[in-house]
């Protein structure tokens, strides 16, 4: 069984939104435009679900449309209020806070690009412990045309301080947008009651589909849409509406208002505890990379000193436990992660960090099941002589990949299908996984193991078994298999370029092996 702790990059869709979702597709299809019967029952649910979303998000008055997800909302609001901002000359800049996600600093730049505004655009600092510096916003807040300030970091759940920053804005000509993705169904958010002037949502982020959202634009906040036709959402966002996306994202909205699919705060607390003890647990030395105390219960960011961020995300994944680099990470370099370097977290907690992240709907068995594989995931670190204190031993010195071009493209992969017709018309190719051990154990926990027959060879011992490959007939193949490709692919360049032409891998990795793909 897959243990998925990635709910901040995207959750499974809720069975009661696959269910409504189905409904939207095969009886109730109607265009909510059209004025015949059909047309008017979807034209229903779509009022239901934006009524039942306003008295979720506390926004009984303003704009709420649907759109297709946050990225879309974030562009809209954006371009609305940039628009607003053409030829006034009490503003000069844009703020943002530091640690927002990607998608707001590339919406500022962009549109004061593509209007010609040339309004400075700054990032607000941020403290230690991932909260704004309020002072800082206060002082620039009087010639600030535009403040964008998330509700909860999608990296570590740090929560903002959403009245702290209302306070500091009084005064200020400032229009406020509030990224509020991670907060939906973690906080309450009683929009109204504060001056945002725009909150944008993704319904991805908690158990609808993805391509849906919201956007919350405050009564006489300046608007521009960002696409006209056909004059849907009252001509505020034109398109045929995603209907079977609104229906699901209308149950989610329903059973947070209905209740009993989602867990409360102190449970989510508890679980939130009990995750991060067995972490401590499997890892020693383990940090935790924001107070837990200021984030989202459903978000724990950590870094293990002297274990690199690939190398767990290589263990828990070949356990089956889902997780993601706090950092962008790939095989070759981890990039460090611009929210913990905004809070000032060494490099070495920067470039390794890790988020774990589950969703507010998650029951204890699930929990209590997930601690177990985290633990077992430590057994299996330790097993294979690697700990934080010791630094991972990969074996560079005998390390044949290390020196090859990583731009070289030689082709050598095979998708499933391609694998399986080798398979097929070879009657002994040899298998090689090389996966570090403690991978190798990890998949023991999860179905994850390499095939049968599979030779278990880590990518810095291939020397060992270089003589015997080489000696091979031409015709016999070697596909190498790691967990997602990168370093199968550095094997089987190096036994091409060794002079064993016969070599391949499985792109993609090990979790589209022909066998699972079914
Ligand atoms: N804002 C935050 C905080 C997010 O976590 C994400 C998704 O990762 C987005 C915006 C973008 O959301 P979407 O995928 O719906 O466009």
């Amino acid at each position: 069984m897959d243990i998925y702790l990635d709910a901040n990059a995207t959750t499974p869709v809720l069975a009661q939104a696959q269910a409504a979702a189905l409904r939207a597709m095969a009886q109730e299809f109607g265009n909510p435009s059209s004025a015949h019967g059909t047309g008017l029952k979807a034209r229903a649910l779509l009022d239901e679900v934006r009524a039942c979303a306003r008295r979720v998000l506390g926004a009984p008055s303003g704009q709420l449309l649907f759109v297709s997800g946050a990225t879309e909302g974030l562009h809209t609001a954006v371009l609305s209020a940039l628009v607003a901002l053409r030829g006034r000359d009490d503003v000069d800049g844009l703020l943002y806070g530091a640690t927002e996600h990607k998608a707001v600093p590339e919406a500022l730049a962009h549109w004061n690009a593509l209007l010609g505004l040339g309004l400075e655009v700054r990032a607000i600092p941020v403290g230690s412990d991932g909260r704004h510096d309020l002072a800082w916003l206060r002082a620039h807040a009087p010639r600030a045309g535009l403040v964008c300030t998330m509700a909860a970091n999608n990296e570590t759940g740090v929560v903002s301080d959403l009245d702290g920053i209302a306070a500091a804005l009084a005064g200020s000509p400032a229009l406020w947008l509030v990224d509020s993705v991670q907060a939906l169904g973690k906080l309450p958010l009683a929009l109204a009651q504060r001056p945002i002037d725009y909150a944008a949502f993704s319904g991805h982020k908690l158990y609808a589909p993805k391509g849906t959202g919201l956007l919350y634009v405050r009564e006489g906040a300046p608007f521009t849409p960002l696409m006209t036709g056909g004059g849907q959402e009252a001509a505020l966002r034109a398109g045929t509406e995603n209907m079977a996306g609104i229906a699901a994202l209308g149950a989610v909205l329903a059973a947070l208002e209905g209740g009993g699919v989602f867990q409360d705060g102190a449970t989510l607390e508890r679980f939130r505890d009990q995750l991060a003890a067995a972490l401590v647990q499997a890892l020693p030395g383990l940090r935790f990379n924001a107070p837990p105390t200021l984030c989202l219960p459903t978000t724990l960011n950590f870094s293990v000193p002297g274990l690199q961020a690939s190398l767990l995300l290589n263990l828990f994944d070949a356990a089956g436990v889902r997780i993601s680099g706090g950092s962008a990470c790939s095989a070759a370099k981890a990039e460090p992660s611009h929210v913990l370097q905004a809070m000032g977290l060494p490099e070495a907690q920067t470039t390794s960090a890790v988020r774990l992240s589950f969703g507010p709907a998650c029951e204890a068995a699930f929990i209590d099941a997930a601690c177990a594989r985290i633990r077992a995931c430590g057994e299996a670190l330790r097993s294979s002589g690697l700990s934080n204190n010791a630094a991972p031993d990969t074996g560079l010195a005998t390390d044949l990949t290390a020196g090859l071009d990583d731009q070289d493209a030689t082709p050598t992969e095979l998708d499933a299908a391609a694998l399986q017709a080798l398979l097929a018309a070879h009657p002994a190719p040899l298998l090689v996984d090389v996966r570090e051990p403690y991978e190798q154990q990890a998949a023991a926990l999860s179905g994850l193991a390499a095939p049968a027959g599979a030779q278990a060879l880590p990518l810095s011992r291939l020397a060992q078994a270089l003589a015997g490959w080489l000696a091979l007939p031409a015709a016999t193949p070697v596909v190498f298999l790691c967990r997602s490709g990168p370093r199968s692919a550095r094997a089987a360049r190096m036994l091409r370029q060794q002079g064993h032409g016969n070599a391949w891998h499985l792109a993609g990795g090990l979790a589209l092996w022909p066998g699972r793909l079914t």
